[in-house]
């Protein structure tokens, strides 16, 4: 056996992250293993996050054992109108652009067959819930904020057709983002007037 059982279990465990592969879990492992001061800072910033929790409105992150995150809470923003954003960074994104003062629903990245995954499905339905008990039925506004590949539009299709009733105007990202470009990467000025220029 080349690989001892706790080398293993560190490389099983970086496995099942999100883009990480086994060779590149296996190069992270003996980097740490060589590294004890880096893998000290990275086990105390892993165990911190255990106190972090999801907002069960948004589902942005939420700390202090708040029940809902600050963009749910906080009474300056507009609450009858909804970005909806596949990823935690595009959210940031839009809120780097200081453009956009409605809340958020983070649906989770959006598969390439256009079936939604369970969770997803919950997360709308949440929001569905929110807006016929606390909108009384209808939302301003519903902005899809996805990015323009072909994918993105095949899915604002599809959740246009499921939401269009929740909202009096349900709009999308101008196509200020290059065709096929990611939300997450467009600079502030190409988001802002993306978000402007909404259709
Ligand atoms: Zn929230």
């Amino acid at each position: 056996m080349i690989l001892s059982e706790k080398i293993k279990k560190a490389i099983s465990a970086f496995t099942e992250l999100p883009g990480i592969g086994p060779r590149h879990a296996t190069r992270l492992v003996f980097f740490l293993v060589s590294s004890p001061g880096k893998l000290k800072n990275l086990l105390a910033g892993l165990s911190s996050l255990l106190d972090v929790k999801i907002c069960p409105r948004c589902f942005f992150t939420v700390e202090n054992s708040d029940s809902l995150c600050r963009f749910c809470t906080d009474p300056s923003r507009d609450h009858k109108t909804i970005a909806i954003v596949e990823k935690e960074t595009d959210l940031i994104s839009l809120e780097r652009t200081t453009k956009f003062k409605g809340r958020y629903l983070i649906l989770g990245d959006l598969k390439k067959n256009g079936v939604l995954e369970d969770e997803q499905t919950r997360r709308l339905a949440s929001l569905k819930n929110f807006i016929l008990e606390e909108l009384g039925g209808q939302a301003e506004e519903i902005i899809l904020a996805i990015n323009p590949t072909t994918f993105g539009d095949f899915s604002a299709s599809f959740l246009e057709k499921d939401l269009k009733r929740f909202a009096k105007r349900f709009t999308r990202l101008a196509r200020g983002i290059p065709s096929g470009g990611e939300i997450e990467f467009a600079d502030e000025e190409t988001l802002s007037s993306a978000l402007e220029h909404r259709n």
